[in-house]
């Protein structure tokens, strides 16, 4: 399905953050599509790996580079997503302040470029700008509850920050901005040590590790797979008017720690037995998007059901990492320390 063109050409798509795990799904979706894509990343915490099959394709390009100091881009560009930031708690808490540099000067050199250019722009926010959510389900109307100063901050509050900096340039007319917020999202190409509850569960239960479960394993996330989610984005991205304001995006399906567990421990063969380990502080009791907005402009929803996902899942990190997981981390430059849970920061 080629589609809207310039100039008679396909058009021209910059991923930043498009080597980690959600960019590199999105780069594929958008060549298959007939786009020209640009990845910029600078490999923090993704991988050179997850993007290797496109390089001689030949509306691929690779740039490494870190966002925080990358403002101009020497071709045409039609649109700019922006998904360069550490996801995984562990990974965005190992350095902070790069954290929040990347969430609020590297996505405002990002809209310059995006200005200069007059192209559109997708900014990849989060189900945390909700923080510890008093209002369940959450709809994008809901203000959020985040502790400003926690170890979660530099990425709740960077994120928050780089959402007003998309609606004052979508306001002030100089960048066509959209948001979304993005709700828990798993798949093939999670790195295995990013430190996320899926590749955490799938990979400990696959070496015969304890299955790491924080607090009571009550609290509540809903997960949505990849491909759902890359639908969503570029939906987003190419709807017309723009929504003016942000947009869920994630799988209302709602599932305690302790349920997900269990799925694992019933999916993948394994010696495993649950562990319980400190909560992190801070950390959300209960998520679950409502999507009513989404599934209104965008006819978006999510057909992944959890179980399926997760099978996905499995034989990816059984075929690619298997056994060999629980000894390194995939060639991603992340700065993890081992932090205790009590810290925000897990080992
Ligand atoms: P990821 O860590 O796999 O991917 C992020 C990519 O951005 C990596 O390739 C990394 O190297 C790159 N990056 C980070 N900082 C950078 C910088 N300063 N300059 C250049 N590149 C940089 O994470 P993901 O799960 O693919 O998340 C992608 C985006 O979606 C992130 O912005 C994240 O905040 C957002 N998001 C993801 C989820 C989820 O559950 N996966 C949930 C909410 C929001
Ligand atoms: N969690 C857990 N064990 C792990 C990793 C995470 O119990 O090994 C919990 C974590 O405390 C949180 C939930 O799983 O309540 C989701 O954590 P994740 O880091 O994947 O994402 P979050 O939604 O917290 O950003």
């Amino acid at each position: 399905m080629l589609q809207r063109t310039r100039n008679g050409k396909s058009r021209t798509v910059l991923v930043a953050g498009g080597a980690g795990f959600v960019g590199s799904h999105l780069c594929d979706a958008l060549l298959a599509r007939g786009d020209r894509v640009i990845c910029v990343d600078s490999y923090i915490t993704g991988s050179k790996d997850n993007v290797r099959p496109l390089l001689n394709h030949p509306d691929f390009r690779l740039i490494e580079a870190d966002i925080c100091e990358f403002d101009r881009i020497d071709e045409p560009l039609d649109q700019v997503y922006n998904l360069a930031c550490a996801a995984s708690p562990p990974q965005y808490q190992a350095d902070p302040v790069h954290t929040m540099m990347t969430c609020v000067s590297g996505t405002g050199n990002l809209l310059s470029v995006a200005e200069q250019h007059g192209a559109s722009f997708l900014q990849a926010s989060t189900s945390e700008v909700y923080g510890d959510p008093a209002e369940h389900p959450q709809r994008e109307d809901y203000r959020g509850n985040v502790n400003c100063i926690g170890p979660r901050a530099c990425y709740d509050e960077g994120k928050r920050a780089a959402e007003a900096l998309c609606f004052d340039m979508l306001r002030s007319a100089r960048v066509d901005a959209r948001v979304a917020r993005i709700f828990n999202t798993y798949g093939p190409r999670m790195q295995p040590h990013d430190g996320r509850i899926i590749s955490n569960l799938l990979v400990q239960a696959i070496s015969g590790k304890p299955l790491t479960i924080y607090g009571t394993g009550e609290q509540t996330r809903s997960f949505c797979f990849v491909s759902d989610l890359v639908a969503g984005l570029m939906a987003l991205m190419d709807v017309d008017p723009n929504p003016q304001g942000p947009v869920n995006l994630g799988n209302p399906g709602e599932f305690t720690i302790n349920e997900l567990a269990a799925l694992v421990l019933a999916m993948v063969p394994t010696v495993s037995k649950m562990v319980r380990k400190p909560l992190p502080q801070d950390d959300p009791q209960r998520r679950r998007p409502d999507i009513s907005r989404a599934s209104e402009l965008l006819g978006w929803e999510p057909k992944v059901p959890l179980r399926e996902g997760l099978r996905h899942t499995a034989d990816w990190f059984i075929a690619t990492v298997g056994s060999d997981a629980e000894r390194k981390p995939r060639s991603s430059t992340v700065r993890t320390q081992p932090v205790s849970p009590e810290m925000g920061m897990r080992v």
